[in-house]
């Protein structure tokens, strides 16, 4: 929240100070215009009396003085009186004395000069009468004898100067007074409107602008201050309080009515309205990071026959238990959505593998279709679900439903209970993965798989050095299934640990069982996928394994794909130094493929580089295989590993490869792989020896 400063707007204190200021000045200059006016008044009356006083004293006094024309006496009276007093002159007219210097009188007496010392009074000097005259008072008296002669005149003058400065001296003490009078006003002023309002008020300000975006102030205001200040901040707060709680109403209202505008009230799950919003969101978000959307429209089978038979109540209970039943599989929930009747929409994103969708999608089919009761009633419902994929199918929100509702009828047109994808060939493509991937859930459970083992041999003298245990399905109407036709869907959905581990344990307890039967099998070489080294607990698991079979660690060798160790080497690292602690052997499998990082094949605990067999094929006579064949023999030397050919079917492959310093083979030239049996059989005619 902004507020606005005007420019006219001026402080309170400012405002203020210059009103008090204004009204103590007028106060002042008034009480001081009118102090003046009556000091003046009252000093002119004291000096007119005191210059009576004055004149009385002189008459008496120079009345004999002038008898005897003691002039220098009276003269020294009129000295002292000047003396005593402010007066400005004391002037003597002498008529017997001007008699004897034969004028009408003889003027004597004193007058003060700018200094305001006292000199003679000269009746010549222009100066002096001039500044007799412009005295403000003066007063005469006639000096009479007893007899009633009269000898001549006395005067007393009172300028101005004097008179001024006693003026000056009252009206500065008492302008002192004023101001110091004024200022302890003005401060006990301002103190208090200070404290009981100006304080207060800006508290209530600064309260104030400590708003919300709302510009609602994010706490109450203080309640002190002067009784008014206290009732125009409880007002305020308690208008407030009531904007607080009306917000709160209004948001209440709001969310509500975005809840109704978004979400469907029988199932609180998106509504059509926002499943479109999400939709074309999540196309957006795909658009840019280059990824897939999969638009899954579920649509219950025959829904409409429970709602006419059992009624709707019982439909909306349904209805509730699909839409908890998809929560818990579609654990994003933003995903989901109900469009309205009995049609359900999942929308996912950053989709990996298409495979994800099919599974889900079955799994959807499975949990519906499980057993609903309500009231007593159990209901079986099935559901047919419509696919589609951006940006294989559709780049628009609008085609993509329009896609996935056109599956979705085909699914129903399929028998319902089903899935289908927009695109036929995803389909095909989908049921295959499913079935498989059900069944090797089933295989695993049924103990289908069967290990098989190929020997591995010293070429210079077809010594047995070991033996690679390779896994097959068993399946029971189709046959020997090779892992090339179940490992990749494995691997993609997991299935590969608990496989991994089967054979694992098979062929641990299987090499302690021939070297208890005193047969030499050498060491068993696994194939293990990355996804199983990279278990929390691998290593715990290979610990106990090796206990419980009693088989030795030296006998193991574990091996990994170049092109699945090189995808996160530093993941891998420190499992495959423990495995390499724990004494078992590493090989990289299928060496050439995968694009291995020189400095981390240095770092790796690898014991043994194993040459693929697309190699091999060709030799002796493609150039370009045998060169790296070679090559590939001499980078194992000079990492000090280990190394072996895997794929070798004729004399020549073999010699070419001994002759190049690759002794180790494994390929049909000595045997395919075997059953146990079989191998049983093979490790009893073989003499075998350790490889080097
Ligand atoms: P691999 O580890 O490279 O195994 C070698 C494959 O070459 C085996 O195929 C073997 O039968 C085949 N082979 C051996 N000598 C010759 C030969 O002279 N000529 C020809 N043409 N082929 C030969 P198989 O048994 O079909 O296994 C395929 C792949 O499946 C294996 O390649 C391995 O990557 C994977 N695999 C097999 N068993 C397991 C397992 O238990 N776990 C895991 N994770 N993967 C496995
Ligand atoms: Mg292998
Ligand atoms: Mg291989």
């Amino acid at each position: 929240m902004v507020f606005k400063n005007h420019k006219h707007e001026r402080s309170l204190y400012v405002t203020l100070g210059i009103v008090i200021v204004l009204t103590v000045t007028i106060i002042m200059i008034t009480h001081s215009a009118y102090m003046y006016k009556d000091t003046k008044n009252s000093i002119k009356e004291q000096m007119q009396e005191s210059s009576k006083e004055t004149l009385i004293s002189l008459q008496k006094n120079v009345t004999n003085l002038m008898k005897s024309y003691s002039i220098n006496e009276y003269d020294k009276l009129i000295f002292n009186a000047m003396e005593k007093r402010d007066n400005f002159a004391i002037i003597v007219e002498d008529y017997n004395m001007g008699k004897i210097v034969g004028e009408k009188s003889f003027f004597s007496g004193k007058i003060r000069d700018k200094e305001w010392k006292i000199i003679d009074y000269d009746v010549k000097e222009s100066e002096h009468n001039q500044q007799l005259k412009e005295c403000y008072y003066s007063d005469k008296y006639d000096i009479v004898t007893d007899g009633g002669d009269v000898l001549g005149t006395i005067a007393v003058y009172i300028s101005n100067r004097s008179m001024n400065a006693q003026l000056n001296r009252v009206i500065l003490g008492s302008v002192i007074n004023l101001i110091l009078i004024s200022l302890l006003l003005i401060i006990s002023l301002f103190i208090t409107i200070r404290h009981f309002i100006l304080k207060p008020l800006s508290d209530i300000v600064v309260s104030i602008r400590n708003s919300d975006d709302d510009g609602i102030p994010i706490d109450l205001i203080p309640e002190d201050g002067a009784k008014e200040i206290f009732l125009l901040s409880n007002t305020v707060n308690n208008m407030i309080s009531s904007i607080r709680s009306s917000r709160i109403a209004l948001k209440e209202q709001k969310n509500a009515l975005h809840y109704q505008a978004n979400y469907d009230a029988l199932t609180g799950l998106a509504n059509r309205f926002l499943f479109n919003d999400r939709l074309e969101q999540a196309i957006v978000k795909a658009k840019h990071s280059d990824k897939k959307v999969a638009l899954l429209f579920i649509d219950l089978d025959h829904f409409k026959e429970i709602n006419d038979s059992l009624g709707h109540d019982i439909g909306d209970k349904v209805l509730r238990v699909i839409a908890q039943r998809l929560g818990k599989i579609v654990h994003k929930r933003d995903a989901l959505a109900r469009l309205g009747g009995d049609e359900f929409t999942v929308v996912i994103e950053d989709l990996k593998h298409i495979q994800d969708i099919s599974l889900l999608a079955n799994k959807i089919i499975e949990l519906l279709s499980k057993a609903i009761t309500i009231d007593d009633n159990k209901l079986y419902i099935s559901s047919s679900i419509g696919i589609s994929l951006y940006p294989d199918d559709g780049l628009s929100a609008q085609n993509l439903i329009k896609y996935a509702d056109a599956a979705m009828y085909k699914a129903k047109d399929e028998g319902r209970n089903n899935f289908q994808y927009y695109s036929a060939e995803m389909t095909e493509l989908a049921f295959e993965r499913v079935i498989m991937d059900a069944g090797l859930r089933e295989a695993l459970k049924n103990e289908e798989f069967v290990v098989y083992y190929q020997p591995q041999i010293n070429g210079e003298n077809d010594a047995l050095t070991g033996m690679e245990a390779l896994v097959r399905w068993k399946h029971p109407s189709i046959g020997l299934v090779p892992p090339s036709k179940f490992i990749p869907l494995a691997e993609e959905t997991g299935i590969i640990i608990p496989l991994d581990q089967y054979v694992m344990k098979s062929a641990m307890k299987q090499m302690t069982k021939w070297y208890n039967q005193g047969l030499q099998p050498g060491v068993v070489a696994l194939n293990l996928s990355m996804k199983q080294l990279n278990q929390k607990d691998f290593i715990t698991i290979l610990k106990t394994m090796l206990l419980e079979t009693k088989c030795k660690a030296e006998w193991v060798e574990l091996e990994v794909t170049e092109s699945q160790i090189m995808a996160n080497p530093e993941e891998a690292i420190k499992t495959l130094q423990e495995i390499s602690a724990m004494g078992v052997k590493l090989a990289i499998d299928d060496f050439g493929t995968g694009y291995s990082s020189l400095s981390y094949l240095k770092r790796l605990p690898i014991d043994k580089l194993k040459i693929d067999q697309s190699f091999i094929r060709d030799l002796p006579d493609d150039e370009e295989d045998a060169a790296i064949a070679k090559a590939v023999i001499a980078l194992a030397k000079s990492l000090n590993m280990r190394v072996i050919a895997e794929g070798v079917e004729t004399q020549e492959q073999k010699e070419f490869l001994v002759k190049n310093g690759c002794k180790n083979i494994q390929g049909y030239l000595y045997a395919k792989p075997m059953p146990t049996a079989d191998m049983e059989l093979f490790l009893s005619k073989k003499p075998s020896s350790i490889a080097h």
